[in-house]
Protein backbone atom coordinates (compact mmCIF):
# COMPACT_ATOMS: atom_id res chain seq x y z
CA UNK A 1 0.00 0.00 0.00
CA UNK A 2 0.95 3.70 -0.99
CA UNK A 3 1.77 6.16 2.19
CA UNK A 4 -0.41 9.38 0.65
CA UNK A 5 2.25 12.65 1.67
CA UNK A 6 1.28 16.01 1.68
CA UNK A 7 4.05 18.89 1.26
CA UNK A 8 4.09 21.92 2.61
CA UNK A 9 6.54 24.48 1.46
CA UNK A 10 6.67 24.15 -2.67
CA UNK A 11 9.96 26.07 -3.05
CA UNK A 12 13.53 24.89 -3.79
CA UNK A 13 13.75 21.86 -1.10
CA UNK A 14 10.04 21.16 -1.51
CA UNK A 15 10.41 20.63 -5.50
CA UNK A 16 13.41 18.66 -5.36
CA UNK A 17 11.58 16.22 -2.52
CA UNK A 18 8.63 16.26 -5.06
CA UNK A 19 10.25 14.79 -7.65
CA UNK A 20 12.43 12.39 -5.06
CA UNK A 21 8.96 11.26 -3.92
CA UNK A 22 7.31 10.76 -7.04
CA UNK A 23 9.89 10.04 -10.05
CA UNK A 24 12.69 8.26 -7.83
CA UNK A 25 11.37 6.26 -4.99
CA UNK A 26 8.14 3.79 -4.63
CA UNK A 27 5.51 2.55 -2.06
CA UNK A 28 4.31 7.07 -1.83
CA UNK A 29 2.64 9.05 -3.32
CA UNK A 30 2.33 12.87 -3.71
CA UNK A 31 -1.30 13.57 -2.77
CA UNK A 32 -1.55 17.12 -1.61
CA UNK A 33 1.01 19.83 -1.30
CA UNK A 34 0.78 23.68 0.51
CA UNK A 35 2.36 26.86 -0.03
CA UNK A 36 1.42 30.58 0.90
CA UNK A 37 1.54 30.94 -3.11
CA UNK A 38 -1.05 29.15 -3.98
CA UNK A 39 0.31 29.57 -7.63
CA UNK A 40 3.50 27.88 -6.98
CA UNK A 41 1.97 25.46 -4.96
CA UNK A 42 -0.44 24.41 -8.30
CA UNK A 43 2.55 25.23 -10.66
CA UNK A 44 4.61 22.49 -9.37
CA UNK A 45 1.73 19.91 -8.05
CA UNK A 46 2.12 16.02 -9.45
CA UNK A 47 -1.22 15.47 -11.13
CA UNK A 48 -3.98 14.49 -9.26
CA UNK A 49 -2.93 16.24 -5.88
CA UNK A 50 -4.73 18.53 -4.13
CA UNK A 51 -3.59 22.05 -3.47
CA UNK A 52 -4.01 24.17 -0.10
CA UNK A 53 -3.18 27.68 0.51
CA UNK A 54 -3.36 26.72 4.37
CA UNK A 55 -1.18 24.14 5.61
CA UNK A 56 -3.64 23.29 8.67
CA UNK A 57 -6.10 22.08 5.87
CA UNK A 58 -3.63 19.51 4.43
CA UNK A 59 -2.71 18.31 7.46
CA UNK A 60 -6.38 17.38 8.83
CA UNK A 61 -7.19 16.30 5.08
CA UNK A 62 -7.91 12.55 5.16
CA UNK A 63 -6.02 12.13 1.42
CA UNK A 64 -3.06 12.61 3.49
CA UNK A 65 -1.54 10.15 5.64
CA UNK A 66 1.91 11.34 6.47
CA UNK A 67 3.15 15.22 5.79
CA UNK A 68 6.48 16.55 4.67
CA UNK A 69 7.42 20.30 5.74
CA UNK A 70 9.52 22.38 3.77
CA UNK A 71 8.44 26.05 4.18
CA UNK A 72 10.92 28.02 6.07
CA UNK A 73 12.67 27.44 9.16
CA UNK A 74 9.89 30.33 11.57
CA UNK A 75 6.46 28.14 10.14
CA UNK A 76 7.71 24.96 11.12
CA UNK A 77 6.31 25.17 15.07
CA UNK A 78 3.55 25.72 14.07
CA UNK A 79 2.78 23.11 11.47
CA UNK A 80 4.49 20.46 13.69
CA UNK A 81 2.52 20.82 16.62
CA UNK A 82 -0.92 20.65 13.95
CA UNK A 83 0.70 16.95 12.86
CA UNK A 84 1.34 16.20 16.34
CA UNK A 85 -1.83 17.13 16.81
CA UNK A 86 -3.38 15.44 13.86
CA UNK A 87 -1.03 12.23 15.00
CA UNK A 88 0.60 11.93 11.74
CA UNK A 89 3.93 11.02 11.12
CA UNK A 90 6.05 14.38 9.85
CA UNK A 91 9.27 14.84 8.34
CA UNK A 92 10.53 18.44 8.79
CA UNK A 93 13.31 20.53 7.03
CA UNK A 94 15.99 21.13 9.28
CA UNK A 95 16.05 23.71 11.10
CA UNK A 96 13.58 21.99 13.57
CA UNK A 97 12.58 25.11 14.78
CA UNK A 98 14.22 28.64 15.52
CA UNK A 99 13.89 29.10 19.67
CA UNK A 100 14.57 26.81 22.58
CA UNK A 101 11.14 27.62 23.47
CA UNK A 102 10.05 26.32 20.48
CA UNK A 103 12.17 23.04 20.53
CA UNK A 104 10.62 22.41 24.20
CA UNK A 105 7.20 22.85 22.74
CA UNK A 106 7.21 20.30 20.20
CA UNK A 107 9.00 17.80 22.53
CA UNK A 108 6.63 18.27 24.96
CA UNK A 109 3.67 17.76 22.10
CA UNK A 110 5.38 14.29 21.25
CA UNK A 111 6.22 13.63 24.77
CA UNK A 112 2.16 13.88 25.44
CA UNK A 113 1.32 12.42 22.42
CA UNK A 114 3.12 9.39 23.34
CA UNK A 115 5.32 7.83 20.33
CA UNK A 116 7.36 9.77 17.95
CA UNK A 117 6.44 10.99 15.22
CA UNK A 118 8.62 14.04 14.04
CA UNK A 119 11.87 13.15 12.02
CA UNK A 120 14.04 16.01 11.48
CA UNK A 121 15.25 16.51 7.54
CA UNK A 122 19.37 15.92 8.83
CA UNK A 123 20.27 14.23 5.45
CA UNK A 124 24.17 13.66 6.32
CA UNK A 125 23.06 10.67 8.72
CA UNK A 126 21.51 8.93 5.84
CA UNK A 127 24.85 9.40 3.63
CA UNK A 128 26.87 6.32 2.71
CA UNK A 129 30.35 8.08 3.56
CA UNK A 130 29.35 9.64 7.41
CA UNK A 131 27.84 6.19 7.83
CA UNK A 132 31.22 4.07 6.94
CA UNK A 133 32.89 7.09 8.70
CA UNK A 134 30.98 6.63 11.97
CA UNK A 135 30.88 2.81 12.03
CA UNK A 136 34.93 2.96 12.26
CA UNK A 137 34.29 5.51 14.87
CA UNK A 138 32.89 3.40 16.75
CA UNK A 139 34.44 0.05 16.38
CA UNK A 140 37.03 1.43 18.76
CA UNK A 141 40.10 0.42 17.04
CA UNK A 142 41.27 4.12 16.64
CA UNK A 143 41.02 4.59 20.35
CA UNK A 144 38.53 7.73 21.47
CA UNK A 145 37.87 10.71 19.12
CA UNK A 146 39.39 13.57 20.17
CA UNK A 147 38.92 16.34 17.67
CA UNK A 148 36.29 16.84 14.71
CA UNK A 149 37.38 19.43 12.02
CA UNK A 150 33.84 19.97 9.95
CA UNK A 151 33.93 21.83 6.85
CA UNK A 152 30.73 23.21 5.01
CA UNK A 153 31.13 25.69 2.21
CA UNK A 154 28.65 26.78 0.19
CA UNK A 155 28.91 28.53 -3.05
CA UNK A 156 26.87 30.94 -2.96
CA UNK A 157 23.84 32.08 -1.33
CA UNK A 158 21.51 34.81 -2.72
CA UNK A 159 22.05 38.35 -1.57
CA UNK A 160 19.14 39.72 -0.07
CA UNK A 161 18.11 35.89 1.40
CA UNK A 162 20.92 35.42 4.11
CA UNK A 163 21.55 37.77 6.91
CA UNK A 164 24.91 37.53 8.78
CA UNK A 165 23.04 35.37 11.50
CA UNK A 166 22.33 32.51 8.89
CA UNK A 167 25.60 30.61 9.01
CA UNK A 168 24.79 29.77 12.53
CA UNK A 169 21.05 29.49 13.00
CA UNK A 170 20.50 27.78 9.70
CA UNK A 171 23.58 26.00 8.19
CA UNK A 172 25.44 24.80 11.20
CA UNK A 173 22.64 22.85 12.68
CA UNK A 174 23.97 20.46 10.02
CA UNK A 175 27.52 20.52 11.76
CA UNK A 176 26.12 20.76 15.24
CA UNK A 177 23.85 17.18 14.46
CA UNK A 178 26.54 15.10 12.08
CA UNK A 179 29.11 16.34 15.69
CA UNK A 180 26.73 15.32 17.88
CA UNK A 181 26.14 11.80 16.04
CA UNK A 182 29.66 10.60 14.65
CA UNK A 183 31.07 11.05 18.38
CA UNK A 184 27.89 9.95 20.17
CA UNK A 185 28.69 12.98 22.52
CA UNK A 186 26.17 16.06 23.81
CA UNK A 187 27.38 19.59 22.96
CA UNK A 188 27.85 21.35 25.87
CA UNK A 189 29.58 24.93 25.27
CA UNK A 190 29.98 26.86 22.04
CA UNK A 191 32.73 30.00 21.10
CA UNK A 192 32.72 31.32 17.79
CA UNK A 193 36.15 32.91 16.00
CA UNK A 194 35.18 35.31 13.05
CA UNK A 195 38.33 35.47 10.70
CA UNK A 196 39.44 38.29 7.70
CA UNK A 197 35.98 38.94 6.40
CA UNK A 198 35.16 37.93 2.90
CA UNK A 199 34.19 40.82 0.61
CA UNK A 200 32.47 38.29 -1.23
CA UNK A 201 28.42 38.53 -0.44
CA UNK A 202 28.99 42.44 1.13
CA UNK A 203 27.24 42.88 4.49
CA UNK A 204 27.61 38.92 5.18
CA UNK A 205 29.72 37.84 8.43
CA UNK A 206 31.47 35.38 6.79
CA UNK A 207 33.59 32.84 7.40
CA UNK A 208 32.63 31.74 10.38
CA UNK A 209 34.77 29.35 12.89
CA UNK A 210 32.97 27.85 15.42
CA UNK A 211 34.30 25.63 18.54
CA UNK A 212 32.11 22.89 19.99
CA UNK A 213 32.68 21.67 23.33
CA UNK A 214 31.43 18.14 23.99
CA UNK A 215 30.82 16.83 26.99
CA UNK A 216 33.40 13.81 26.83
CA UNK A 217 35.99 16.69 26.85
CA UNK A 218 35.92 16.15 22.06
CA UNK A 219 36.33 19.59 20.92
CA UNK A 220 34.64 20.34 17.43
CA UNK A 221 36.15 22.52 14.70
CA UNK A 222 33.34 24.01 12.50
CA UNK A 223 34.55 25.89 9.05
CA UNK A 224 31.02 27.47 7.71
CA UNK A 225 31.96 29.64 4.22
CA UNK A 226 28.98 30.46 2.95
CA UNK A 227 29.97 32.46 -0.18
CA UNK A 228 33.20 30.57 -1.50
CA UNK A 229 32.65 30.57 -4.66
CA UNK A 230 34.20 27.54 -6.12
CA UNK A 231 31.26 25.16 -5.07
CA UNK A 232 30.10 23.10 -2.59
CA UNK A 233 32.96 21.36 -0.44
CA UNK A 234 31.56 19.62 2.69
CA UNK A 235 34.51 17.66 4.51
CA UNK A 236 35.49 15.89 7.88
CA UNK A 237 38.15 14.31 9.52
CA UNK A 238 38.36 12.83 13.19
CA UNK A 239 40.97 12.68 14.77
CA UNK A 240 40.97 9.75 17.32
CA UNK A 241 43.89 8.77 19.98
CA UNK A 242 45.49 6.28 17.18
CA UNK A 243 44.79 7.37 13.98
CA UNK A 244 42.49 9.90 11.77
CA UNK A 245 39.20 8.49 10.15
CA UNK A 246 38.62 10.69 7.05
CA UNK A 247 35.12 11.55 4.59
CA UNK A 248 36.80 10.18 1.18
CA UNK A 249 36.58 12.70 -1.35
CA UNK A 250 33.38 11.84 -3.69
CA UNK A 251 34.36 10.07 -6.86
CA UNK A 252 34.69 12.24 -9.79
CA UNK A 253 35.98 11.92 -13.45
CA UNK A 254 39.50 13.27 -13.49
CA UNK A 255 39.81 15.66 -16.73
CA UNK A 256 43.19 15.97 -17.79
CA UNK A 257 43.87 19.18 -20.00
CA UNK A 258 46.06 22.18 -20.98
CA UNK A 259 44.54 23.74 -17.79
CA UNK A 260 46.03 20.76 -15.56
CA UNK A 261 44.52 17.72 -13.80
CA UNK A 262 40.91 18.39 -11.87
CA UNK A 263 38.08 16.74 -10.45
CA UNK A 264 34.30 18.73 -10.86
CA UNK A 265 32.84 19.78 -7.71
CA UNK A 266 29.42 19.34 -6.45
CA UNK A 267 27.34 22.65 -7.36
CA UNK A 268 25.51 22.31 -4.47
CA UNK A 269 23.55 20.49 -1.98
CA UNK A 270 21.10 18.62 -3.88
CA UNK A 271 24.15 17.37 -5.83
CA UNK A 272 26.41 16.27 -3.47
CA UNK A 273 23.94 14.39 -1.06
CA UNK A 274 21.49 13.04 -3.83
CA UNK A 275 21.46 9.46 -2.51
CA UNK A 276 21.76 10.62 1.29
CA UNK A 277 17.86 12.56 0.52
CA UNK A 278 16.86 9.17 -1.19
CA UNK A 279 17.92 7.21 1.51
CA UNK A 280 17.02 9.20 4.51
CA UNK A 281 13.17 9.73 2.78
CA UNK A 282 13.12 5.47 1.98
CA UNK A 283 14.03 5.04 5.55
CA UNK A 284 11.04 7.61 6.30
CA UNK A 285 8.58 6.16 4.17
CA UNK A 286 8.72 2.90 5.85
CA UNK A 287 8.54 4.09 9.31
CA UNK A 288 5.79 6.72 8.84
CA UNK A 289 3.89 3.60 6.95
CA UNK A 290 3.78 2.43 10.33
CA UNK A 291 2.69 5.08 11.90
CA UNK A 292 6.12 6.57 13.50
CA UNK A 293 9.52 8.01 13.32
CA UNK A 294 12.75 7.03 13.03
CA UNK A 295 16.61 8.68 12.46
CA UNK A 296 16.35 12.12 13.67
CA UNK A 297 14.66 13.25 16.15
CA UNK A 298 12.78 16.01 17.79
CA UNK A 299 15.49 15.80 20.58
CA UNK A 300 18.15 16.23 18.24
CA UNK A 301 16.14 19.10 16.53
CA UNK A 302 16.46 20.67 20.43
CA UNK A 303 19.91 19.75 20.79
CA UNK A 304 20.99 21.65 17.25
CA UNK A 305 18.42 24.60 18.16
CA UNK A 306 20.63 24.95 21.46
CA UNK A 307 23.37 25.00 19.88
CA UNK A 308 22.25 27.53 17.33
CA UNK A 309 21.04 29.52 19.97
CA UNK A 310 24.64 29.26 21.66
CA UNK A 311 26.39 30.49 18.66
CA UNK A 312 24.63 33.42 18.12
CA UNK A 313 25.08 34.49 21.88
CA UNK A 314 28.86 33.92 21.45
CA UNK A 315 29.02 36.51 18.46
CA UNK A 316 27.83 39.12 20.98
CA UNK A 317 29.70 37.80 24.10
CA UNK A 318 33.35 36.78 22.60
CA UNK A 319 33.32 34.27 25.19
CA UNK A 320 32.55 30.74 25.70
CA UNK A 321 28.53 30.35 26.49
CA UNK A 322 26.78 27.02 28.14
CA UNK A 323 24.61 24.91 27.09
CA UNK A 324 21.98 23.23 29.08
CA UNK A 325 19.48 20.50 28.52
CA UNK A 326 16.27 19.72 29.96
CA UNK A 327 16.05 15.78 30.90
CA UNK A 328 15.70 13.49 27.95
CA UNK A 329 12.59 12.08 28.04
CA UNK A 330 11.88 8.80 28.18
CA UNK A 331 10.26 8.40 24.17
CA UNK A 332 14.45 9.42 22.94
CA UNK A 333 15.82 7.17 25.45
CA UNK A 334 15.91 4.05 23.19
CA UNK A 335 17.67 5.56 20.43
CA UNK A 336 20.52 3.47 19.18
CA UNK A 337 22.88 4.61 16.04
CA UNK A 338 23.41 3.07 13.09
CA UNK A 339 26.44 1.84 13.52
CA UNK A 340 25.23 0.22 17.29
CA UNK A 341 22.80 -1.60 15.13
CA UNK A 342 25.48 -2.75 12.90
CA UNK A 343 27.74 -4.33 15.77
CA UNK A 344 24.62 -5.98 17.33
CA UNK A 345 24.18 -7.68 14.21
CA UNK A 346 27.69 -8.60 13.73
CA UNK A 347 27.64 -9.61 17.14
P1 LIG B 1 12.37 28.37 -0.33
O1 LIG B 1 12.86 28.10 -1.70
O2 LIG B 1 12.21 29.77 0.15
O3 LIG B 1 10.97 27.60 -0.16
C1 LIG B 1 10.15 27.70 0.97
C2 LIG B 1 8.73 27.74 0.48
O4 LIG B 1 7.84 27.67 1.59
C3 LIG B 1 8.43 29.05 -0.27
O5 LIG B 1 7.60 28.76 -1.37
C4 LIG B 1 7.71 29.86 0.80
O6 LIG B 1 6.88 30.88 0.29
C5 LIG B 1 6.90 28.77 1.47
N1 LIG B 1 6.45 29.11 2.81
C6 LIG B 1 7.03 29.94 3.70
N2 LIG B 1 6.29 29.98 4.82
C7 LIG B 1 5.25 29.16 4.63
C8 LIG B 1 4.12 28.80 5.42
N3 LIG B 1 3.92 29.30 6.64
N4 LIG B 1 3.23 27.91 4.91
C9 LIG B 1 3.42 27.41 3.66
N5 LIG B 1 4.44 27.74 2.86
C10 LIG B 1 5.34 28.59 3.34
O7 LIG B 1 13.29 27.66 0.75
P2 LIG B 1 14.06 26.26 0.61
O8 LIG B 1 15.46 26.50 0.22
O9 LIG B 1 13.22 25.32 -0.18
O10 LIG B 1 14.11 25.83 2.15
C11 LIG B 1 12.96 25.35 2.84
C12 LIG B 1 13.41 24.69 4.15
O11 LIG B 1 14.28 23.62 3.83
C13 LIG B 1 14.19 25.62 5.08
O12 LIG B 1 13.90 25.31 6.41
C14 LIG B 1 15.65 25.29 4.75
O13 LIG B 1 16.54 25.54 5.82
C15 LIG B 1 15.54 23.80 4.47
N6 LIG B 1 16.61 23.30 3.59
C16 LIG B 1 17.26 22.17 3.97
C17 LIG B 1 18.29 21.69 3.20
C18 LIG B 1 19.03 20.45 3.61
O14 LIG B 1 20.17 20.30 3.22
N7 LIG B 1 18.42 19.55 4.36
C19 LIG B 1 18.65 22.34 2.00
C20 LIG B 1 17.93 23.47 1.63
C21 LIG B 1 16.90 23.93 2.42
P3 LIG B 1 7.51 32.38 0.17
O15 LIG B 1 8.69 32.26 -0.73
O16 LIG B 1 6.40 33.18 -0.41
O17 LIG B 1 7.88 32.79 1.56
Amino acid sequence: MSLNVGIIGTGMIGQDHIRRLTQVLSGVAVTAVADISKERAEAVAPEGAAVFDDPKALIVSNTVDAVVICSWGPAHEEQLLACIDAGKPVFCEKPMVTSEESALRVIEAETVFGRRLVQVGFMRRFDADYRRLKAVIDTGTLGAPLMYKSVHRNASVPEGLYTSDMPLNDTLVHDADISRWLLSDEVIGVEVRLPRRSTVGKDLRDPTIVLLHCESGAIVIVEISVNIAYGYDIRGEVSCETGVAALPNRPATVVSDQFGIRQAIPEDWRERFIEAYDQEFREWIVAAGQGTATGPSAWDGYASTLVADAALRAVESGGHEAITMIEKPALYADEISLSQAMRKEIA
